[in-house]
């Protein structure tokens, strides 16, 4: 099949504007994309394709794939209005990719880590065999090599035409993220709009640290099923990241523009590194300062640079906790 990661194809529609799904506003998609696709006027946060998400987060040049060759089988010979293999085989030449998550080895302002990002482009961004297999790999990879794993979850939930081994990677990851937390590794979930089903009820909830995008939909079932069930009016903004925030069901709400410091300053946290150095500077001498006793010298380091970067003064909304493994 001739598909490459390098050659693949941009599936959004042409045109040079876009309207954005939530306000209407008319977007001209040069700025849009230049905002990492979030609305100007609104700030709503678009699906970002997984290979865009890989350059916002990761440094420059540091991220390494690994296991993109692995692909899915059409076990079950599963037919709905296409066999599902044909799907496959569709989806891969349309977007380039071999499933619905890439994961590698990237650094994140200096910071070695493990990286999964989902890609809602890849059949909904559903979670079958290659997906729980990606991730359960890549937990066993980062204990091995001492690394912190970072997941992020896009994703329409499990994938039906996988039947009953799709539903079998929520355990799956499950149990690979736990194994990892009993020997003490250290795991941060980003849930992007929309993650739900299988992949909200396993493992992008339970990691170490669980952030969310704003107005981002995170939930089991959808809103309307729920509704239609209960026979009851759902409360303002249920399912979303605020809402969820406010429940409990989540650590913080981290908006697109501060991911990047977010996480280094997580990752930072969870190595024993400066993590108010690594959160401030784009310097990755600075973040590599190592351990907190030198925050000091750190802090000082990186006061000089900070000019440049004042979107560190809006602060997280709410602190997040590392919860017991
Ligand atoms: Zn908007």
């Amino acid at each position: 099949m001739a598909w490459t990661r390098f050659g693949k194809k941009k599936d959004m529609p042409g045109g040079l504007w876009i309207k954005c799904e939530s306000c209407g506003t008319m977007l001209f998609r040069k700025d849009f994309e230049q905002r990492h696709r979030v609305c100007q006027t609104c700030d709503y946060h678009f699906t970002l394709p997984a290979r865009d998400r890989i350059a916002l987060t990761a440094d420059e040049g540091s991220f390494e794939e690994i296991w993109e060759r692995l692909g899915a089988e059409d076990v079950l010979e599963f037919n709905d209005r296409m066999p599902y293999g044909e799907k496959l085989k569709a989806t891969r030449a349309k977007t380039g990719e071999s499933d619905a998550m890439v994961t590698g080895l990237a650094t994140v302002k200096g910071i070695p880590c493990a990286l999964g990002v989902m890609n809602f482009r890849f059949l909904g961004g559903s979670m079958g065999m290659v997906v729980g297999e990606k991730i359960a790999r890549l937990c066993e990879r980062a204990l091995a090599d001492g690394l912190p794993v970072i997941l992020f979850a896009c994703s329409g939930g499990a994938r039906m035409h996988e039947g009953a081994v799709s539903l079998m990677q929520m355990a799956k990851t499950c149990g690979a993220l736990q194994k990892l937390h009993a020997a003490g590794g250290v795991s941060i979930s980003v849930m992007t709009h929309p993650t739900t089903g299988g992949v909200t009820a396993s493992f992008a909830s339970v990691c170490d640290f669980l952030i969310a995008e704003p107005g981002a939909l995170i939930g089991f079932a959808g809103p309307r099923v729920i509704a239609t069930t209960i026979k009851k009016e759902l409360p303002k903004g249920f399912q979303r990241s605020e809402f969820l925030l406010e429940k409990g069901q989540i650590d913080c709400i981290v908006e697109r523009s501060r991911m990047r410091d977010e996480l280094a300053r997580l990752l930072a946290y969870a190595t024993g590194r400066d993590a108010v150095a690594a959160y401030k500077s784009e310097d990755h001498a600075v973040a590599d300062v190592g351990p907190a006793a030198d925050s000091k010298d750190g802090k000082k380091a990186v006061k000089g640079k900070s000019k440049t970067k004042s979107k560190a003064k809006t602060k997280v909304k709410a602190k997040a906790k590392p919860k017991k493994g």
